[in-house]
């Protein structure tokens, strides 16, 4: 075999990372995530967003385990993947001091960060 024809896929071979990049939508969305993203692809693909149109036709036949090809697979996982990035690197505006955080770093039950937060509740 010719040193250049090993790199590249045969007409119908499935790109082998299009695995992983299965096995990651199902590692970090559970059902009902995905559920709720094909509510938004489908809101966002009737005003006409052709990446809602691609996206949300992608994820229904995932969800109906219907056969999907391999650039569909790797199109919907990059978005998903970038999604949780941007997610993970939210910013919010603490409702105590005013600083915009890391969304991690804010209390869960309340609007401000964990310093205020122990400012407010544990002092004495
Ligand atoms: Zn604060």
């Amino acid at each position: 075999m010719e040193e250049t024809e090993r790199g590249v896929l045969k007409d119908g071979d499935p790109h082998p990372a299009a695995k992983i990049a299965l096995k990651w939508i199902r590692d970090n969305y559970s059902y009902q995530e995905l559920m709720l993203q094909l509510e938004a692809f489908s809101s966002c693909a009737i005003e006409g967003n052709r990446l809602s149109e691609i996206l949300g036709e992608t994820l229904r036949r995932l969800l109906n385990n219907e056969p999907i090809s391999d650039r569909y697979i790797m199109g919907l996982s990059w978005y998903l993947f970038d999604n949780k990035q941007s997610e993970i690197n939210e910013e919010v505006e603490c409702g105590g001091c005013g600083k915009k955080i890391n969304k991690s770093k804010m209390h869960p039950e309340t609007c401000v960060c964990y310093e205020c937060y122990a400012k407010q509740h544990l002092s004495w």
